[in-house]
């Protein structure tokens, strides 16, 4: 049975003591307010913070923290890189990667994206694997295409057993940060061709199994029609991350 999974990806904002206000207000309304959520809670702050939040949510309970970058190498002369294993040594559960921003901004490839995978995978990581379209490719037809490239040249190289701890996040381009959202419809389409492209990758069970995640200006307001559909299986939130009545409704929208 596949897992619904709430991840709150911060970005590179707030300090460390309004990321450790956040996070105590979160977890004080998700006790309160969401004991029957069905969602497991990623909180995915700076580097620097890891730790310190990981320290400060209930153990045992739903939430759990997540990193939004490692580096491909395991260890050695690399300044300024930090490795699955470091993330692993100070609680971190998760790691984002091949997150558009990335893609974009840090000349992330399919190439250097398996190796990352490898090595988050390697230290016990679970990678959130991001994919998604630009505005122009899906004006041209191609978002099939394209998402069925990212995932053949990124992801699909893992085993059957790597496989097993990956989450995939569907992320349109167009709609983060955007506040453009994809509609429920179109989210459902594509969870669901992802779907079947790893039943053809792997099989049916691994498909079956795979917590896919939509991510795109979801918020309060949209979070419950967009976790309706049958092929969305949760989200990842940017902005609404980083308010705590917000990101609490979207883990109740389960
Ligand atoms: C994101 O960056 O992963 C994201 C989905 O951002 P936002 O929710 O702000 O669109």
């Amino acid at each position: 049975m596949r897992q619904n999974i709430v991840a709150g990806n911060w970005k590179m904002n707030l300090t460390l003591p309004e990321g450790l206000a956040l996070v105590s207000e979160i977890t004080n309304m998700v006790t309160d307010e969401a004991t029957g959520s069905t969602a497991q809670v990623v909180i995915c702050p700076p580097f620097p913070y890891l730790s310190a939040i990981d320290k400060q949510l209930p153990q045992g309970g739903p939430f759990h923290v997540g990193a939004q970058n490692c580096s491909q190498k395991e260890s050695g002369a690399y300044t300024g890189e930090v490795s699955a294993k470091m993330l692993q040594s100070v609680g971190c559960e998760y790691v984002i990667l091949g997150h558009s921003e990335r893609r974009q901004y840090f000349r992330e490839d399919d190439e250097l994206l398996s190796q990352k995978l490898k090595a988050a995978l390697g230290a016990g990581l679970k990678p959130i694997f991001c994919v998604g379209e630009s505005l122009e490719t899906r004006e041209m037809n191609e978002t099939f295409d394209y998402i069925s490239k990212q995932l053949k040249d990124g992801l699909f190289h893992l085993s059957n057993e790597e496989f097993d701890q990956v989450v995939i996040a569907y992320e349109p381009i167009w709609a983060i940060g955007t506040g453009k959202t994809a509609t429920s419809a179109q989210a459902q389409e594509v969870h669901a061709f992802i779907r079947e492209q790893i039943a053809r990758a792997y099989d049916a069970e691994a498909a079956e199994n795979t917590t896919i995640l939509y991510g795109g200006s979801c918020n309060a307001q949209n979070a419950r029609e967009l976790f309706s559909q049958p092929d969305v299986d949760g989200g990842l939130i940017g902005g609404a991350s980083l308010k705590s009545r917000d990101f609490t409704e979207i883990i109740k929208s389960f």
